[in-house]
């Protein structure tokens, strides 16, 4: 199948001047209906324009849902294991570009390299996982009650799939949403989070170059309910994936069960993380500083709450305090930064916002709490790691998402305290407990409300072949990941097929 040039937007960009990227719809480069555009800035620098893309309106999906429909009918008879092909190319190109997407990713969002190539690799990962599934994409063979009948059930396409992502994982999360429901046969239509649309653009652009048909994938860029809305509510979009903040789940979920789409949310979390008196402190510490400032803490499974038994409590404080603050923070272009900018300037206000809370609550700070403006972090959306304890469970900074490089550590008498001050909370996506006791971490992996629980890890490193997600309000019980997103882009058609040449009854027709 052709690819229908995703290789360079039509108006090229020079040293002085960004690239302008149009919509892709259809295969072919779109201005958008408002004649409006918005620049990509880079959060570490923000001098530094990074591109410009189109900000789009109803319109604009509604061209990108046609097209997507269009394609619908001609992708849906590819066979799946052809279409896993494709899928299989864009990997090995996403390989070959990783070094050059890591780079434009970490420009356009902040976080350093060797995380943002972890990025890339998630969708390689992705990739080489959903191309597996062309070939297999199981359903029950099973026996049917009645003599002489075949019976089974297989997997059917949607239809037009549209996805909303976030900016924290800008190619690893599109990677979760467009390759399993690819390789089931849908058609799709993205829009990226403003703040990262080129992440996206790079993904969508090997996808094209291995063969992916116009019209099969389809990218509208633009800001939230201006792109969003008209996709949750347009009837031709069967399936909504929302990947963002609770408060947006909520408008997502509700205004796509009015025309029944099928709609997988997956939205905030507060992380706990648990450290017993038994653990191996050096392993938590090390543990706890990756998952509380890897990302500048802008991960939905970031360890944003360390939960840790009396009598380590001290202890792990002075360390970790100690440990925290030589953190180097800095552009994620130097490959000695540990921890990049936040996103934007209303979410480093977020995070500084929590620190007043937290501190007007009555938290101890024992490190940070402020911006970084001197020198070269004037440009950028810089803050220190920043460390609070002695914090309440009942306070604010323990119950509430700050998505920003702030952890509350607070104290726990025992396991079962611990759980409790773990669970007490409106979030369930991951979890984690560092003990050496085999019996508290089985019973810890029974107890922790959250999709997911690690042992003697962070709350962060899933792995793409693995159910993704959470309970309470973090979603809305799909996973993405594994099988679990297979089953989220595929319906089931049940198949009967009567061989005995008479008219039999199911439930009727029983042996005397
Ligand atoms: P957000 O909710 O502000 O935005 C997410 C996406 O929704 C963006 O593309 C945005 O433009 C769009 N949007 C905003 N308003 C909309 C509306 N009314 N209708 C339709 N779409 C709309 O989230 P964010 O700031 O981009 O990302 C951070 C949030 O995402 C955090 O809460 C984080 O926990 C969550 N997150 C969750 C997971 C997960 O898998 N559970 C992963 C990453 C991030």
């Amino acid at each position: 199948m052709a690819t229908d040039t995703l290789t360079a937007p039509t108006i090229m960009g020079t040293a002085s001047r960004p690239k302008v990227y149009k919509n892709f719809i259809d295969g072919e480069w779109v201005e958008s209906s408002t004649g409006e555009t918005f620049e990509d800035r880079n959060p570490a620098d923000t001098r530094d324009v990074v591109a410009i893309f189109q900000k789009s309106g109803k319109a604009d999906v509604d061209a990108a849902v046609d097209a997507a429909k269009r394609a619908f009918a001609k992708w849906r008879l590819v066979p799946a294991p052809r279409r896993a092909e494709m899928i299989y190319g864009a990997a090995e190109l996403l390989i070959e570009r990783k070094e050059e997407y890591a780079r434009d990713m970490t420009r356009e969002m902040g976080k350093v390299l060797k995380e943002t190539r972890g990025d890339v690799q998630e969708a390689i990962d992705s990739a080489y996982y959903n191309a597996g599934e062309g070939r297999r994409m199981f359903g029950p063979t099973t026996p049917s009650e009645l003599p002489n009948k075949f019976a089974m059930a297989v997997r059917t396409p949607i239809g037009v799939c549209g996805m909303i992502t976030p900016w924290n994982f800008p190619m690893a999360i599109p990677s979760w949403k467009l390759l399993p429901a690819l390789v089931c046969g849908n058609t799709c239509v993205i829009k990226p989070a403003q703040d990262t649309p080129l992440s996206t653009f790079n993904l969508v652009r090997s996808l094209a170059d291995a063969g992916v048909p116009r019209g099969v994938i389809n990218i509208v860029t633009g800001f939230g309910s201006a792109v969003g809305t008209p996709m949750t509510e347009h009837p031709d979009i069967r399936a909504i994936s929302l990947t963002g903040s609770t408060e947006v789940g909520r408008i997502v979920g509700t205004s796509a069960a009015k025309s029944f789409k099928h709609c997988s949310l997956e939205l905030g979390g507060k992380n706990p993380m648990i450290v017993l008196d038994d653990a191996n402190l050096d392993l938590a510490i090390e543990g706890g500083l990756w998952g509380g400032f890897g990302t500048t803490g802008q991960r939905c499974t970031a360890t944003s709450r360390i939960i840790v038994q009396k009598g380590v409590y001290g202890e792990f404080i002075e360390r970790y305090v100690e440990r925290a603050k030589r953190l180097k923070v800095g552009n994620g272009l130097d490959e000695s930064t540990d921890m990049g900018p936040a996103i934007n300037e209303s979410q480093l206000n977020t995070d500084l916002k929590y620190v007043e809370i937290a501190r007007s609550e009555g938290a101890k700070l024992k490190c940070g709490g402020n911006r970084l403006d001197k020198g070269d972090f004037q440009y950028g959306y810089f803050m220190e790691p920043t460390v609070f304890v002695d914090v309440d469970p009942k306070m604010r900074i323990a119950r509430e998402e700050v998505f920003g490089p702030v952890v509350a550590i607070m104290a726990c008498e025992n396991l079962e305290n611990a759980i409790e001050i773990a669970n007490d909370i409106e979030y369930g996506l991951s979890s984690s407990l560092y003990t050496r006791d085999v019996n508290k971490a089985f019973s810890a992996i029974r107890d922790l409300e959250a999709g997911i629980t690690y042992i003697n890890a962070p709350t962060i490193g899933a792995e793409v072949h693995l159910p993704f997600g959470g309970v309470k309000a973090t979603g809305n019980g799909h996973r993405e990941g594994g099988i679990g997103a297979i089953d989220f882009y595929s319906e089931w058609k049940s198949v009967y097929v009567d061989y005995s040449d008479r008219l039999q009854k199911a439930q009727i027709d029983r042996p005397e």
